[in-house]
């Protein structure tokens, strides 16, 4: 098998070429970003700056500034912290339980919550939905989309629907870079949509299809973060915007600083359950990766790796650990 030299992606990734070198086009395409955004020069450069772009989500006049999403990670639970302490915002705290959650990831968000003495809700009632979900996407033959794409999108719709229930205008969550360059792929995301639509449809449960489908509605309402300018205009009324805080280059998602800061700031544990080798409050991502493996020989952990690897975010070493243990699962 042939792999990038610079990101490792194999060459049964879906639409990868290699220059002479043994580079791939998706690290050709970003380097050739980066220059662009670095000659337009539209970018925060520190968090103080950003500091001061957010202030206007201050609203007196309401309960919440901002709704902040967290798994119990240490991704999301640092988030959550400079939010409160560093930006000032008061959040609302959001945390779902899907049915195969860690117990451990749902105490850290608990004991987080109690030491910031912020409002957490737990959503939990969707379990049978989530059962039926991950059914449909692990026995379907169509090897483009991982069980774990559909779950992360109504996780993440979710989200988008308290914050729209409580009439909050901003989301601020802490996926990692990798995970925003999956965001931010126009292309892939709506084919990813169409073929999870046609999966869930060709299943053949209507009621369910049509629960699936009236999820997505909330996507009209979120306006997703790309550059600095997109804090310079005024945000239209009944949207809300969606700012992954990682996607600034001076947040950095080293795991191991992250951990540390989290076990000093409240007792941070680690999940038991944490598979590949660095963090997942899920239980299920072991099974999906297994099959993402087997017939397709790569997940979409290959995917934001990658980009993590092209960023400097993480050694090329790390990431060959983690596609060990994928091996394992395999
Ligand atoms: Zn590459």
């Amino acid at each position: 098998m042939t792999m990038c030299k610079r990101c490792v992606l194999p060459d049964t990734f879906p639409g990868i070429t290699f220059t002479a070198d043994g580079v791939c086009n998706f690290c050709h395409q970003y380097d050739a970003q980066e220059k662009k955004k670095e000659e337009v020069k539209n970018d925060f450069t520190n968090e103080n700056e950003l500091k001061e772009y957010l202030k206007k989500f201050i609203d007196k006049e309401k309960k919440y500034d901002v709704l902040v999403p967290i798994s119990g990670g240490v991704d999301s639970c640092f988030t959550l912290i400079r939010i409160v302490e560093e930006f000032n915002l008061r959040p609302l705290v959001f945390h779902s339980d899907h049915g195969w959650d860690d117990k451990e990831a749902t105490n850290n968000a608990e004991r987080l919550c109690k030491h910031l003495d912020v409002d957490l809700i737990i959503w939990k009632n969707e379990l049978k939905f989530m059962r039926k979900l991950f059914k449909i996407f692990l026995e379907t033959s169509e090897p483009s989309i991982s069980p774990c794409f559909p779950c992360g999108n109504m996780l993440y719709l979710n989200g988008l629907e308290i914050a729209d229930h409580f009439n909050i205008p901003l989301v601020v969550n802490g996926y990692s870079k990798g995970q925003v360059a999956m965001m931010h792929n126009k292309t892939k995301a709506v084919d990813w949509y169409t073929r999870m639509n046609e999966i869930v449809f060709d299943y053949g449960d209507m009621e369910f299809f049509e629960k699936f489908n009236r999820k997505w509605q909330m996507l009209n309402k979120q306006v997703i973060y790309q550059e600095k300018s997109d804090l310079e205009k005024p945000l239209e009324p009944g949207k809300i915007l969606f700012i992954p805080l990682f996607v600034f280059k001076f947040y950095k998602t080293d795991k191991e600083v992250l951990k540390q800061i989290c076990i000093e700031r409240f007792d941070w544990k680690p999940l038991k359950v944490s598979f590949p080798d660095r963090t997942t409050n899920c239980e299920m991502i072991w099974l999906n990766s297994h099959r993402d493996m087997k017939i397709r020989n790569y997940t979409h952990y290959h995917d934001e790796y990658s980009t993590l690897i092209r960023a400097g975010e993480i050694t090329r070493e790390q990431y060959e650990r983690m596609v060990d243990d994928l091996k394992k699962s395999g």
